[in-house]
C-alpha cells in the first residue's frame, strides 16, 4: 500500500500532469502521506486525491500540492530558486508543509485551528521537519513580526485576494493563493509583487475548503 511503486505511480501521475521539477516530485516520493491521514485511509494515501483529516478540514491533493509548490520556486529557466523567507496559511495536517520546508531556508506556518496545530507540529517533529515555526492565528492577519517574505502560499481559498499578505511580500516575492467562493469556481493564482505594483497569472481551476476569518478551539 505504501510501497516504492505506488509511490512511483503518484510521481509518474504528477509528471504526466504538467510538474517538470524533479526536485519536487523526488520530495513528493519521499514525503510518507500515509503518515498524515487516518491510519484508516492509510491505503489510499498515494492515491491523488484530497482526504479527510478531521475537523471538517482535508488533505490537499498530492498534485495540487506540487503545483503550488512549483509555482512558488520555478525560476521561469527551467530550474528552482531557494526562498530565505516564507509563510504558509493553512498548515492543516502539514503535508504542503513537509513538502516545501527543504526548499526554503525559514518556514512559518499559521493554522486556525488549534488541535490540527497540535498534532502536526508533533507529527513534523518526528519526520525530523524542523525549519517551521508554528503560530495559532487567523492568517488573514500574516505574521506582520517576520514580513516581508519571499513566498506566501495559502491552503484555503479566500473569496478576493487577501490584502494584508498582498502587502507582506518582499520585492520579487510571490502569494500563491486559490480565490473563490466556497463551493463555486476558485481560481489558483499567482501573485508576484513588482516595483510598482502586483503581477497577476491564473493557474487554473481549483477546488479548496474556504479560508475562513478568527481562531477556532476545534474538537479534541
Ligand atoms: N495544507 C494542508 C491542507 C489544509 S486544508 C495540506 O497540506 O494538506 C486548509 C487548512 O486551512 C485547514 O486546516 C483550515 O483550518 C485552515 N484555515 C482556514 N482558514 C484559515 C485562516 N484564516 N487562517 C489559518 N488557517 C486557516
Amino acid at each position: 500500500m505504501t510501497s516504492a511503486r505506488t509511490r512511483d505511480r503518484l510521481v509518474e501521475r504528477l509528471r504526466q500532469n504538467g510538474i517538470y521539477q524533479e526536485q519536487i516530485l523526488e520530495r513528493i516520493r519521499n514525503v510518507p502521506r500515509h503518515l498524515f491521514v487516518d491510519e484508516a485511509l492509510s491505503s489510499r494515501a498515494y492515491e491523488d486525491s484530497a482526504l479527510p483529516i478531521g475537523q471538517g478540514q482535508t488533505i490537499s491533493q498530492p498534485y495540487i500540492v506540487a503545483l503550488m509548490t512549483q509555482a512558488l520556486l520555478e525560476d521561469g529557466a527551467g530550474g528552482l530558486r531557494m526562498l530565505p523567507k516564507a509563510l504558509e496559511i493553512g498548515t492543516g495536517c502539514g503535508y504542503q508543509t513537509a513538502v516545501l520546508s527543504p526548499f526554503v531556508r525559514r518556514l512559518f506556518s499559521i493554522e486556525r485551528i488549534a488541535p490540527l496545530l497540535s498534532q502536526t507540529r508533533d507529527r513534523l517533529r518526528e519526520l525530523k521537519v524542523d525549519n517551521v515555526r508554528f503560530r495559532n492565528d487567523d492568517g488573514f492577519n500574516g505574521w506582520p513580526g517576520q514580513a516581508p517574505f519571499d513566498g506566501i502560499i495559502v491552503t484555503a481559498a479566500p473569496q478576493r485576494e487577501p490584502d494584508t499578505l498582498l502587502t507582506q511580500l518582499a520585492p520579487g516575492g510571490r502569494l500563491v493563493v486559490p480565490v473563490g467562493p466556497n463551493g463555486g469556481e476558485q481560481r489558483l493564482l499567482r501573485i508576484t509583487r513588482t516595483d510598482d505594483g502586483y503581477t497577476r497569472e491564473d493557474l487554473g481551476a481549483v477546488a479548496f475548503v474556504p479560508m475562513l476569518e478568527g481562531k477556532e478551539k476545534g474538537v479534541r
